[in-house]
């Protein structure tokens, strides 16, 4: 056998949604092109975006190899890169940051996961803190963050009507301000999965409450402004001594490529850099490079605004129109808020639904979706929100329009049938 440490024991186990994860490669792999994937976070395949990545890797490639080939870099990514970051977030938003103030890593999962491993767990003065989501439901990447099986939890939203079809989540701020032992506060705005963004005045009393409890609070942009617009952001990201804003190329088509950025003040930054230096040395420099010309080019900024962004918004308009049409009227099924985005986010308020027999129905009939609970987690406040964490599932918005279509039409009769048999 082999002996595990208590971290690894956390680390090392399969449950929830990466399991889940690794039903459908394996059904997709073996049953080849007959499964409808609506459950996959990869960003949709669009050609200009696809010709523009090929065409200025291979000019990266062609002019720049003997810059990174051979060598090693700085753990706080390569000073090109974070340099056109300075300039390019200096002069969008007049922030005055320098190169303290940015840590490029392989992803910004890595960059949550050392932001975890820096600020929750067990404190060097005994106490314990947590990574505390401020608004289930969120990504749940964020839920294995931390080595600690205890280190992360969320808080329960509030729900508004706002249609006869539509609801959206609002802050209990009221719970977060009584929620102990905060060691990080961590949103992704846009958010995965509803698509909902912060506005100016919950940004101002997030970071109110960070400030009170001395703690960093980390905003994921990585389907937001300025880059990749895959959903629509309600305000531009904003310095504050106790904020770090991390960003991603992932979702503007370079998910594979590992390519994420932090900008936020420089103590907890320095902290990030050394973290980096720790563990993975630094991110791919290649890309880097890429990056850093995607940014000095106005590329980026290009494909966001006229590719990108009109493609999410369509997409999302293509799929509303479908649910309106194919879903049962005679059933209470509401579709979270939004413009644009990845991911539809649906909410059956029915005694008989339940997520996760709704995903395995659906797996007998060749779709995959996502179960709603593994975006809430663990909730702090065992509200009466409780059950509403197993009436939601959501389906993603990139697959081929038809797929789509298909899928959702399998998904009206599983819903039928769920009932029925109920
Ligand atoms: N943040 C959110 C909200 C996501 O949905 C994802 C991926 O699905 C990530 C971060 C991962 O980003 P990266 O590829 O930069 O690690």
């Amino acid at each position: 056998g082999m002996k595990l440490s208590k971290s690894g024991e956390k680390m090392s186990d399969m449950s929830g949604l990466r399991s889940i994860m690794e039903d459908v490669a394996t059904s997709t792999a073996a049953g080849a092109a007959d499964w409808l994937n609506l459950s996959i976070g990869n960003p949709a395949q669009i050609k200009e975006v696809v010709d523009t990545w090929r065409d200025l890797t291979a000019t990266v490639v062609a002019e720049d190899f003997s810059l990174t080939s051979s060598r090693y870099g700085p753990s706080r990514g390569m000073p090109a890169l974070v340099d056109e970051i300075v300039a390019y977030f200096n002069t969008r938003y007049g922030w005055g940051i320098t190169a303290d103030n940015v840590a490029v890593g392989p992803g910004s999962q890595m960059l949550f996961f050392i932001a975890t491993a820096l600020f929750a767990g067990e404190v060097t003065d005994g106490s314990f803190q947590r990574v505390v989501l401020p608004m289930t439901p969120d990504y749940p990447g964020y839920l294995g963050l931390s080595m600690d099986p205890d280190g992360v939890t969320g808080i329960a939203p509030k729900i508004e009507l706002t249609g006869d079809r539509s609801f959206q989540y609002a802050f209990d701020f009221e719970a977060l301000e009584r929620c102990p032992e905060i060691g990080m506060l961590l949103l992704s705005s846009p958010s995965n999965p509803t698509g909902r963004s912060i506005d100016g005045d919950e940004l101002a009393r997030l970071i109110d409450v960070a400030r009170r409890r001395d703690v960093p609070l980390i905003v994921d942009h990585a389907y937001g402004t300025p880059f990749p617009r895959v959903a629509a952001s309600r305000v531009a990201p904003q310095w504050d001594e106790n904020l770090i804003n991390c960003f991603t190329l992932s979702k503007a088509g370079l998910p594979a490529e590992r390519i994420g950025f932090a900008i936020g003040p420089s103590r907890y930054i320095r902290a990030m850099v050394s973290f980096m230096a720790n563990s993975v040395l630094h991110a791919p420099q290649l890309m880097q490079l890429v990056a850093a010309r995607a940014l000095s080019s106005g590329l980026l900024d290009r494909l966001a605004s006229s590719v990108i962004s009109p493609f999410y918004r369509a997409r999302r308009l293509y799929a509303e129109r479908l649910l309106a049409d194919l879903l049962p009227d005679s059933i209470d099924w509401r579709l979270h808020a939004g413009e644009g985005g990845m991911f539809c986010w649906l909410w059956i308020d029915h005694d008989w639904f339940d997520d996760m027999a709704l995903y395995r129905l659906m797996k007998t009939k060749k779709v995959f979706v996502v179960p709603g609970r593994h975006f809430f987690g663990k909730p702090m406040s065992t509200t009466s929100e409780a059950p509403h964490a197993k009436r939601c599932f959501r389906i993603s918005l990139t697959a081929d329009e038809h797929v789509i279509a298909e899928g959702v039409a399998r998904i009206a009769e599983g819903l039928l049938e769920l009932r029925h048999s109920a």
